[in-house]
């Protein structure tokens, strides 16, 4: 008998026979003797009405009060599978953040699990009974309620695992796995069967909506294996584990794009110590990260400063951006959102060199402009036009023959 952890997206609870889909496949895991902690999301489109809501009552809706509103999706869901798991005669029980629970610090909107009390859900799982725990919330030392960011279930999910030590953890999603590129804009994308915690993570925060990044950041470090997989069919998905001698022969793994970012250009700051630091602190102050950072090489003394922020925080980093140049006397801020992220990610970068000079030779062949550039050790991502973004996707996907066979790197 294990204990399996079940996390259910939004479109795979998206309406009642949805839910009833979700509960048979529940009831069969639990059928089959293991104890289900099963975690769901809110009804997809649900978060989104409920952002859209707040917007509308005011342009910077109180954070504390934001977190109250959009976890009301989860709570829908949680009882809604619940009863209908019930109705099929399963002992099932509906949990919210707050009486699990789910202890986090208090950053609203974004969250982080400190601590997971498992007391009441191990006394349930002794008894048998399936716990269905509200996805993306949590609770402060106040006893407020919080939110863990956008995809936050993802986490949720994984937390409970590690918490619980759980013997499987599986994300249920609309896909069958991760691809090594968004299947709708490449037809040749292929399901990667296996891939580490560190290009996940990658894989993650540039673009790939399968996992929230710190549910990938989560299991890595409570080594958890993470299964995504469809929740549309029995197919195996992509296993998130720990990386092997297997995986580091792969050269490049997979591409992927971002529109979700602005271009801020503060345009001709004086070029000396402590511009850089003034014009980004009040933002990480505010809690905005910024993502890519381009200075030129100065004339005259003064340089422009470019970065770029996710457009959930644009408006507010905008504002804060125009304060701080002000006082620093630049000319002027300049912005840009036409603008889209393409990287490809892959663990046999760390021993082999040349993959962003193929990049950009790619690029160059088919005419797109490179406008900012960014580095790790098993990445590289570049800032282009948006409108190219899918011809980029595509003709990197060829270069590093994706599609095909691995392209392994010799030894
Ligand atoms: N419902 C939340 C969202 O849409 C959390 C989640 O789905 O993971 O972001
Ligand atoms: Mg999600």
């Amino acid at each position: 008998m294990a204990l399996v952890v079940q996390k259910f997206g939004g479109t795979s609870v998206g309406s009642v026979e949805r839910i009833r889909n979700v509960a048979k496949r529940v009831a069969k895991t639990y059928d089959a003797g293991n104890d289900v902690i099963v975690v769901v999301s809110a009804m997809s489109g649900e978060t989104n009405k409920l952002v859209a809501l707040a917007n509308e009552v005011t342009e910077f809706p109180d954070t504390r009060e934001y977190d109250v509103l959009v976890s009301s999706g989860e709570q829908v869901t949680v009882a809604l599978l619940a009863m209908c798991l019930k109705s099929m005669g399963y002992k099932a029980k509906s949990y919210i953040g707050h009486q699990i629970s789910i202890l986090t610090d208090s950053s609203f909107s974004k969250a982080r699990i400190k601590k997971i009390n498992d007391k009441k859900i191990r006394q349930d799982l002794n008894d048998r009974t399936i716990i269905i725990a509200a996805g993306f919330q949590g609770v402060d030392g106040d006893g407020n309620i919080t939110t863990l960011g956008r995809g936050g279930s993802d986490t949720s999910g994984v937390a409970l695992a590690a918490a619980l030590k759980a013997d499987v953890c599986e994300i249920f999603t609309d896909v069958d796995g991760v691809y090594t590129t968004d299947p709708n804009i490449c037809e040749t994308a292929r399901k990667i069967d296996r891939i580490s915690y560190d290009e996940m993570l990658e894989l993650a925060s540039l673009g790939a909506k399968v996992l929230q990044i710190r549910s990938v950041q989560f299991a890595k470090k409570f080594n958890v294996d993470v299964h995504v997989r469809s929740s549309f069919n029995d197919n195996p998905g992509t296993l998130v584990t720990k990386e092997d001698k297997e995986m580091e022969s792969i050269l490049v793994s997979g591409i992927t794009y971002a529109k979700d970012e602005t271009k801020i250009a503060v345009m001709r700051v004086p070029d000396k110590p402590g511009i850089a630091a003034k014009i980004l602190s009040p933002l990480s102050a505010a809690n905005i990260s910024v993502d890519m950072i381009l200075q030129n090489v100065s004339e005259d003394g003064f340089t422009d400063f470019t970065f770029t922020v996710t457009k959930a925080d644009f408006k507010k980093a905008l504002m804060i951006t125009k304060e701080a140049a002000a006082e620093i006397h630049a000319r002027d801020v300049l912005t840009d959102d036409n603008i889209s992220k393409v990287s490809v990610v892959g663990l046999g970068m760390r021993s082999h060199a040349g993959v962003a000079t193929r990049m950009f030779e790619t690029l160059a062949k088919e005419g797109i402009n490179i406008q900012m550039i960014s580095t790790s050790e098993i990445k590289v991502s570049v800032v282009i036009d948006a409108k190219y973004t899918e011809l980029a996707v595509r003709v990197l996907h060829d270069e590093f023959e994706l599609s095909g066979k691995e392209v392994t790197v010799e030894r």
